[in-house]
């Protein structure tokens, strides 16, 4: 008998969930209209009992198309930052709060529409059973799309970018820019600046994990 669609994405939730079996029930997600405009749910990735989750936005184009997190131009600077600051990508979880691209054409590009409150909350209980199952000791939200759904709607990066925030969503939490935000720069000067503070705020992170905070 074909599946019905349902428009709650924690009734898709196995029982006995694991990331494999999550992952793979999330490719039949239709709880919110972005399944009809994504190619496919790009779901996270990386270690299954990862210390550190980063949590972004959305996946972009080149997600939406590789079906994989973070693989695009942000996803290169997010690695190339990792690594400046000491972190192994290999033993982080990447996600996002939002599993579907939602994207608008302008000529015959696919542009970036950032998700509503509606789309966020259908998508959350993916993310909150990521989180579950990977038990990071440490989150770090990029942007603010992910660090309003995770620490409130007042939350501000820019006031608050880099400061542990008290959560019971793992013992270390913090925000900080997405990287695509560095990608968007004026000029190299910026962009430079930029990417410096992102590493920075990784590098913090780094050494709160090592207990050096
Ligand atoms: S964006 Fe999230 S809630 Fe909406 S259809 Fe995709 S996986 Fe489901």
């Amino acid at each position: 008998m074909a599946k019905r669609p349902t428009h709650d994405a924690a009734k898709l939730i196995p029982d006995r969930p694991t990331i494999r079996s999550v992952r793979d029930a999330a490719r039949d997600c239709q709880a919110c209209d972005l399944c009809k405009l994504g190619t496919q749910t790009v779901f996270g990735e990386g270690a299954r009992k990862a210390e550190l989750m980063l949590v972004g936005e959305q996946p972009g184009d080149q997600e939406d198309l590789s079906g994989h997190p973070f693989v695009g131009p942000a996803g290169k600077l997010l690695d190339r930052a990792l690594a400046d600051a000491g972190i192994d990508r290999t033993a982080v979880y990447v996600t996002n709060v939002v599993k579907h691209f939602k994207w608008e054409p302008r000529g015959k590009r696919r542009i970036h529409k950032k998700p509503n409150a509606g789309e966020i909350a259908a998508c959350r209980p993916w993310l909150d059973t990521e989180i579950e199952l990977v038990r990071p000791r440490a989150i770090v939200c990029l942007g603010a799309t992910a660090a309003q759904a995770l620490l409130g709607k007042q939350f501000k990066v820019t006031a608050h970018r880099g400061e542990f925030i008290p959560s019971t969503l793992a013992p270390i939490v913090t925000a900080t820019v997405h990287p695509s935000s560095i990608l968007r720069a004026p000029d190299d000067d910026a962009r430079h600046l930029e990417m410096k503070r992102f590493t920075d705020d990784l590098r913090a992170v780094a050494r709160a994990l090592a207990g050096k905070r």
